[in-house]
């Protein structure tokens, strides 16, 4: 057996209709290098994506590796209850000055869905110790996505991870979130006045005394197919939300490290939530880890004698794991030392520049969208009047099956293409894989041209 039949044996493959991996087996990896993937049999893949947005500074960066080797013949974990590292302080000692004002009582968990978890069991549990138990609902965007454990779930709204479990989700107030591709008030983006937030603004007059908290991503609903709204939007959420009482969590679990251009994408805005939920970019792609990152008033609700009962009581094995952590330092390090995000932001400009020469005049690519490195585009049968393709076609996944067989790893969200890389692709790269894109697209849109045209 080679090695994809030995993994089809046993593993069952996350985000996956198993099925398919029939005709299109399993790709075992066995090394990386910078932007690059190299698979058992010595093909090279370009990892446009940063393998599910994680990867921030290529693939086994040397100084990171070194740091993990250091880290892991002095301590590999530790319980974090009452014991604490070297790495974990350091880590929340230089995070601290990157983050908005007021966030500065770190909480480690181990996965972005977990830190959601936390966010929201430590915003119900602020309110009833605040006197104030009826806030118990959530409220969030349509369109928004937090994760996938039954909490993050609930307030998540995208229905291809969430439909069939809605029997078992958490009530969510959902007012209709922002769509600057297809806008209801015929607006073109940034040239609006975030008319639509008005959904919201409805939603929080009306439910605002029985909410604990408003979740929402930041500028960019990324699982939704990375649709982009106004800086203005989130700012008038942010004024919104203390108008009512209502705390705001950020999930910059995808939109943090320099993606968007910023450290955070919420910079943009300049607001300062109630939380911050941060994971992903954190260790570079490296290990596990999330943080809810929160202010000084909440931390203060939970702090008291320990007879009163008030202590946040949630903890996870591999809360703040060291090794974890020495990576996570390492990725600030070099931000740092490097000027990673000052060089992103010079090469967002081609390559929004790049992707907008390559489909602005495409017959059947619309809606491009940008922010940092993220560049979108969708696959329309329609441009003019934006209308997708029948989704049962899987087109996108006919181009991501195209572009592996030339050596970029796009992954695609049913119609909508992507580019979101690590930091340091060069713009040779850029070309490649824009290059590559395009041609995909042109080989799956021929190949269907009889239930397509
Ligand atoms: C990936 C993601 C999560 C969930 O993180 P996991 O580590 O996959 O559980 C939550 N929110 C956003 C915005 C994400 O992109």
């Amino acid at each position: 057996m080679n090695f994809a039949e030995r993994d089809l044996r046993y593993i069952w493959h996350p985000c996956s209709q198993m099925k398919d991996y029939e005709d299109f087996k399993p790709i075992v990896i066995d090394h990386g290098k910078g932007m690059y993937l190299y698979d058992v049999e010595g093909n090279e893949y370009m990892d446009v994506i940063s393998s599910w947005w994680c990867n921030l500074l290529g693939h086994c960066h040397p100084r990171i590796n070194a740091a993990l080797k250091k880290q892991i013949d002095l301590l590999e974990h530790v319980i974090f209850a009452n014991f604490s590292h070297r790495p974990a302080i350091e880590l929340c000692e230089r995070l601290a000055p990157l983050l908005p004002k007021g966030l500065e009582k770190f909480f480690f968990a181990d996965n972005g869905s977990a830190a959601i978890e936390v966010a929201l069991k430590m915003n119900f549990q602020y309110h009833c110790q605040q006197g104030e138990p009826q806030r118990k609902k959530f409220m969030a965007l349509t369109d928004a996505y937090h994760g996938e454990t039954l909490g993050a779930l609930s307030v998540g709204a995208v229905d291809l991870y969430s439909k069939v479990y809605k029997p078992l989700l958490l009530d969510v107030i959902r007012p209709e979130g922002p769509d600057c591709y297809r806008c209801k008030f015929g607006k073109t983006f940034g040239k609006c006045s975030a008319e639509c937030f008005s959904a919201v603004e409805k939603a929080l007059a009306e439910h605002g005394k029985e909410t604990a908290a408003f979740i929402v991503e930041p500028l960019v609903q990324a699982a939704a197919g990375m649709k982009i709204y106004p800086p203005l939007y989130l700012k008038k959420l942010s004024e919104s939300c203390t108008k009512y009482g209502v705390h705001l969590i950020l999930d910059e679990i995808a939109t943090g490290y320099g993606r968007t251009g910023k450290m955070f994408a919420c910079e943009y805005a300049s607001i300062s939530p109630d939380m911050m939920c941060i994971s992903k970019g954190l260790t570079g792609g490296y290990m596990p880890m999330a943080i809810t990152v929160t202010t000084e008033k909440i931390y203060n609700a939970f702090y008291s004698d320990y007879r009163e009962g008030k202590a946040f009581m949630h903890s996870h094995t591999y809360c703040g794991n060291p090794l974890a952590c020495s990576a996570a330092l390492e990725v600030l390090k070099i931000l740092e030392e490097e000027k990673i995000l000052e060089k992103a932001r010079d090469k967002a400009e081609f390559f929004s520049n790049l992707v907008a020469e390559t489909f602005d005049k495409h017959p059947h690519v619309g809606g491009h969208r940008f922010i940092g490195l993220i560049n979108a585009v969708e696959l329309v049968k329609d441009k003019e009047n934006k209308i997708p393709y029948d989704f049962r076609l899987r087109l996108g996944y006919q181009v991501y099956r195209e572009a592996v067989k030339k050596g970029i790893l796009l992954r695609p969200m049913g119609d909508v293409l992507y580019f979101n890389p690590p930091l340091i692709i060069e713009p040779e790269q850029m070309k490649r894989a824009v290059e590559v894109c395009r041609e995909c697209i042109d080989i799956v849109l021929e190949r269907n041209k009889e239930f397509i045209l």
